[in-house]
């Protein structure tokens, strides 16, 4: 997929709009990982050095429900940005009364409004009337058809940033040139998330390795009993199905690590998978399933890694999740992780940096490695919408 990039903009004493991604995690006025701000740095610093009048940076946080909430507020986040940037930037209330006279301003929580989440004509109007053009950093929220990522982008001249190019093109790559063999580690909460994206990486995937609370639908529809352990019934079939198709590529747990509590402290046990007791739920994968799952890593090019493998929050559950997230950083496949508590763990365990691209998308990475056409990035394609229009710009005094 082609989009188009900052270089295809006019920018220079444009005033632009950034959609950014600054949807951090913040408990009473502090930010738990910066992560996503300081991603969305490089788009901004670019436009500045390129000329731009004036950045004029939007984002949603969490899920306030379109109207004003103070544990929302994106004054923490200004504040790290404007660290991060080496520069004074104030937040202000949309619809501004006026602008300060900063370079760089950040616009309120978008979500303190309706018209955000409705993708309002009317709420998209009043944020491109505050710009010439507009640039869509925000890869964690091109899966949403909102005002600051859709209707707005119709309305200006518009390009991806580059978090956005690098993204698309580090995913692009997975579904559609991968270097074989391809290897794919999913686990996580839910299967009922992830089949989509299971059944359409199985397309280009040479090995599915599978973790995490949803093996226990798969180990069920095997036909284990898996005690207490998270299964979604109404989803053993669709699991045995892909194991009918695909069973010779799926790696699912020999043993597993199981406990009667999900509680740090609590007894542990690691059984095969065909002992699970009725009163106790597996919360890892075993040593014996470990060691497999790092020896299909190991031989891989391309590998690409979204779910933990057990409930790492815990230390008595996190060695599967450790283990596996070791291969993938250090190995010397191309690396990709994605998924908000993937990329949690990783972090925990200090290897964000040895990833080749870890995905500042959750839903968004899921929906685009499914095959689904993502809303945000339809205006940007190279070819439509505003493609080679032009505003008019103030001269050059
Ligand atoms: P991501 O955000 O990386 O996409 P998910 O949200 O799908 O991942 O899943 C992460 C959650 O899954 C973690 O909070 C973890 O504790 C939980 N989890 C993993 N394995 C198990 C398990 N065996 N039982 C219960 N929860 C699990
Ligand atoms: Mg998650």
């Amino acid at each position: 997929m082609k989009l188009r990039t900052i270089d295809d903009l006019d920018v220079a004493r444009a005033r632009v709009l950034v959609r950014a991604d600054l949807n951090v995690p913040l408990a009473d006025g502090s930010i738990g990982d910066d992560f996503r701000i300081r991603r969305s740095v490089p788009t901004i610093t670019k436009l500045l050095e390129r000329g731009a009048a004036r950045v004029i940076v939007c984002s949603h946080l969490g899920r306030p429900k379109g109207e004003p909430d103070p544990r929302y507020r994106l004054g923490p986040v200004g504040t790290r940005l404007g660290e991060l940037l080496d520069m004074e930037v104030p937040v202000v209330p949309l619809p501004p009364t006026e602008l300060p006279e900063t370079r760089v301003v950040l616009l309120e929580n978008l979500r303190f409004h309706p018209g955000e989440t409705t993708n309002d004509q009317g709420f998209a109007r009043a944020l491109a009337d505050l710009a010439d053009v507009y640039v869509d950093d925000a890869f964690g929220a091109v899966h949403r058809a909102h005002a600051s990522v859709s209707a707005v982008a119709e309305m200006l001249p518009s390009a991806a940033g580059l978090l956005l190019v690098r993204e698309v093109s580090a995913l692009s790559k997975l579904l559609e040139a991968p270097e074989h063999p391809f290897v794919a580690v999913v686990g996580g909460a839910k299967v009922s998330d992830k089949l989509g994206v299971l059944s359409n990486l199985l397309r280009v995937a040479d090995t599915l390795v599978i973790g995490g609370a949803m093996c226990f639908t798969f180990l069920r529809a095997q036909g284990h009993s898996t005690g207490t352990s998270l299964v979604e019934e109404e989803r053993i079939d669709d699991c045995r199905l892909l194991l009918e198709q695909h069973g010779d590529r799926i790696l699912l747990p020999s043993d597993v690590v199981i406990a009667t509590e999900m509680k740090a402290g609590v007894q542990t046990e690691q059984v095969r998978i065909d002992a699970i007791p009725d009163d106790a739920a597996g919360y890892d994968i075993g040593k014996e399933t470990s060691r497999a799952y790092v020896d299909a890593i190991r031989v891989a090019k391309t590998v690409l890694w979204n779910g933990p493998m057990g409930v790492f929050e815990i230390d008595e559950f996190a060695s599967g999740t450790r283990a596996v997230a070791a291969d993938v950083a250090l190995g010397p496949a191309y690396s990709v992780v994605g998924g908000g508590d993937s990329v949690a763990a990783l972090g925990e365990f200090g290897y964000t940096d040895k990833v080749d691209h870890v995905s500042t998308g959750g839903g968004a990475m899921l929906e685009f490695l499914e095959g689904k056409e993502l809303p945000g990035l339809i205006p940007l394609r190279a070819g439509s919408g505003r493609d080679l229009e032009h505003t008019p710009r103030p001269p050059v005094t």
